[in-house]
């Protein structure tokens, strides 16, 4: 790798910030000042940038209790974004492994492995993801039979020409359910309780495929996976 795209890769810089600071000549290679950006950095280089030894980050994956008021995507907009909320070297480089809404809270990935996200959210894999939803309006007895069926069934968003693939419902309490999902429409989950005549009043996501959210983190709060947990996928 060039020695400019190092610099940009492992520290805080741009690759034209690193240009300059390599001009000004405060990087060195094994002890020796280097100038020129593109020089080659080999395996075992010892790259240091005012003194202080840089070194290549791996691919890193994440999971965050997203609490409300906060968005899931790129670029920074009217909230905060869960990107931000991730203290690690580098995290703007991290995307969020398909989205909530910003009010949703519950599990969130992330990640800067492309193709471990792919594999997360290509709809042709229908990798479940759990919601646990309050509702407005009690769902009980025979509505509620009703509900589990056509969500198994599948049902025609307003908008839509293809019908929701299978999805699970299960009754918690009377407006409290838990419902399994095999895809990832917009505002899915919202959008199928709307059209049975109800309405999500609070949506947390509980897991995507066999992971599922750390219970011992609180809202805004995340850790790395564990290589078990990237597995999963
Ligand atoms: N479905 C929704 O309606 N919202 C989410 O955030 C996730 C799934």
């Amino acid at each position: 790798m060039r020695l400019d795209r190092f610099l940009a890769e492992t520290a805080p810089l741009t690759r034209s910030q690193a240009k300059r600071v390599l001009a000004q000549g405060e990087v060195t290679i094994d002890g020796e000042v280097v100038k020129q950006a593109a020089t080659q950095v080999g395996g075992h280089a010892r790259v240091a940038w005012r003194g202080e030894v840089l070194a290549l980050v791996g691919l890193r994956y994440v999971m965050l209790h997203k609490p409300t008021g906060v968005e899931c995507t790129a670029r920074r907009g009217l909230y905060p974004r869960a990107v931000d909320l991730i203290d690690l070297p580098k995290a703007e480089r991290l995307q969020a492994v398909g989205r909530l809404d910003v009010d949703t809270t519950g599990l969130v990935l992330l990640t800067d492995d492309g193709q471990w996200s792919h594999r997360v959210t290509a709809p042709r894999r229908r990798c479940p993801k759990t919601y646990r939803a309050s509702l407005a309006r009690p769902l009980e007895g025979g509505a509620l039979a009703r509900a589990i069926a056509d969500f198994h069934e599948g049902i025609l968003l307003d908008g839509e020409t293809s019908p929701t693939r299978p999805a699970e419902l299960e009754p918690l309490s009377s407006r409290e359910v838990r419902l399994t999902i095999h895809e990832g429409r917009y505002h899915q989950v919202r959008r199928m309780f709307a059209a049975i005549g109800n309405h999500v009043e609070a949506l947390h996501r509980e897991s995507i495929g066999e992971l599922a959210l750390d219970t011992a983190l609180a809202p805004g709060e995340w850790r790395e996976l564990s290589a078990e947990e990237t597995a999963l996928f």
